[in-house]
């Protein structure tokens, strides 16, 4: 039955890698469509695995245009195969190669990933993931959040293996603390960070190792934007989304109608980003940067744990 389903597509080039396997761009070879499909190691027991399916068959009935749609997901040898929409932009990730964002186009991304996140928020659904890593733009420029659940199913998988992959450089201080349950607004915070992530070409912390950056965020005070390379209106909306405390901190709702949001223009202005990175790779001749330390950490989550425990007692 899998190996069927399998041949059903054919597999094309290699889009890009992330902590938990290769993503490919493949053929479904009835209609001709063109997806997206991650392949993922399995190492897991069967209950997981169909932990995983599950959650993909309830995703795939979760339609948006600002998340990218699942399709489905079946086994095939030794890996997980997830066939989702194919996106030709690439992950913002991907397109910050050739430098930091505008802040026009900054704009234009914020205000599409606000209506992501107040359709997701508002279907209870918390998406835990929020980076550039996890931001696809369709060739037209079009903006979906993407990993959406499946980063989540896949990390508890991990931590019951023991090991945790993830990124502290966006988490919001209570997901860290861990003193209290977290909800929709830790995905704000995420957004702060992606914005500075945009405006700057990495997230604050970058340069720290990430084990430092877990005592950091809930002790120091949250990240700014500083100087006059950016508008009263940017750093007061990444203000906004960066309050320590989650209960102060602006909903999605409430920044659709911040400033900075409500002057944002036309998503197809996106496009320039495109343009941008193809001309990049041209003149790069195809040379590839080194992966950032940042990108994939893993870290043990027994540490994480008892350096939480050491967080709350010194308070
Ligand atoms: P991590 O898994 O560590 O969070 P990530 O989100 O970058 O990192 P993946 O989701 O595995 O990792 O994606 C790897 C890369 O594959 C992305 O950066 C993007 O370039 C490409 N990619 C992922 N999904 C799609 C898609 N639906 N359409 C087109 N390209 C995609």
């Amino acid at each position: 039955m899998a190996s069927s389903l399998a041949s059903k597509f054919e597999v094309l080039e290699e889009l890009g890698s992330g902590s938990f396997g290769v993503v490919y761009k493949a053929i479904e070879k009835e209609s001709g469509t063109v997806v997206a499909i991650k392949h993922i190691d399995l190492e897991s027991s069967e209950d997981d695995i169909q932990e995983i399916q599950q959650e993909i068959s309830v995703l795939s009935t979760c339609a948006s245009p600002f998340v990218t749609q699942y399709y489905g997901s079946f086994v095939r040898g030794y890996k997980l195969w997830i066939v989702m929409e194919y996106l030709a932009g690439g992950s913002c990730l991907d397109l910050l190669k050739p430098g930091p964002f505008s802040e026009a186009h900054i704009a234009i991304l914020m205000r599409e990933l606000l209506l992501g996140l107040d359709y997701l928020h508002r279907e209870n659904k918390i998406h835990r993931d929020i980076k550039a890593a996890n931001v696809l733009l369709s060739g037209t420029g079009q903006v979906k959040l993407a990993d959406f659940g499946v980063a989540a199913q896949l990390s508890s998988l991990k931590s019951q293996r023991n090991t945790f992959v993830g990124t502290p450089f966006w988490m919001a201080p209570e997901v860290i603390s861990q003193t209290t349950g977290y909800d929709f607004k830790a995905d704000i915070w995420s957004l702060g960070i992606t914005a500075m992530e945009l405006a700057q070409g990495e997230p604050p912390n970058a340069a720290i190792h990430p084990m430092k950056v877990l005592f950091l965020i809930p002790k120091e005070p949250a990240p700014r934007l500083v100087g006059n390379r950016w508008s009263k209106d940017f750093k007061d909306f990444v203000e906004k989304c960066l309050n320590k405390d989650p209960i102060k901190r602006a909903s999605a709702r409430e920044l659709l109608r911040h400033k900075f949001i409500r002057n944002a223009g036309r998503t197809q202005l996106l496009r320039d980003l495109i343009e941008r990175k193809q001309k990049w790779v041209g003149s790069q001749g195809g040379r590839q940067a080194h992966p950032k330390l940042y990108q994939a950490t893993m870290f043990v989550l027994a540490f994480l744990t008892m350096l939480t425990r050491m967080l709350i007692v010194a308070r």
